[in-house]
Formats: structure tokens, sequence, C-alpha cells
């Protein structure tokens, strides 16, 4: 687990949040347990996301797969 917030690129475009324009992020695993993943049609997916926690204001980004 790194300590420090770091800059995330998806698909080539940096990340930057939309609430505070910060651009440095933590970054978390999460597992989707079933009823969620169904909830949102997602029983295809591997059930594993991403998560990119601004460091700034918490707001957080979700990254399936
Ligand atoms: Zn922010």
């Amino acid at each position: 687990m790194k300590k420090e917030p770091q800059t995330v690129d998806v698909k080539g475009t940096q990340l930057k949040c939309p609430v505070c324009t910060c651009n440095k992020f933590w970054t978390r695993k999460a597992q989707l347990n079933t009823s969620t993943a169904s909830f949102f049609g997602f029983d295809w997916a591997n059930r594993s996301a991403t998560c990119f926690v601004c460091s700034e204001c918490t707001h957080i980004y979700w990254f399936l797969g």
C-alpha cells in the first residue's frame, strides 16, 4: 500500500477531481459483492473494482475491472 497519493492515468488521460481539481488520488481495491454486482448489471464483471479517492476532498472515482 502506497503512503502517498499518486497521480492517476486512465486511457492516457490524467484524472483530475471534478470537485476540487486536485490530481492526487489514493488507490483502493474493492470487491463488489454479488448483490451489488447484480444490482448494477455487472454479473459479467470479475466483481473487482478500483477506486481512486481524491486526496483533498475524498471524491471517489470507481472503475470496474
Ligand atoms: Zn477533490
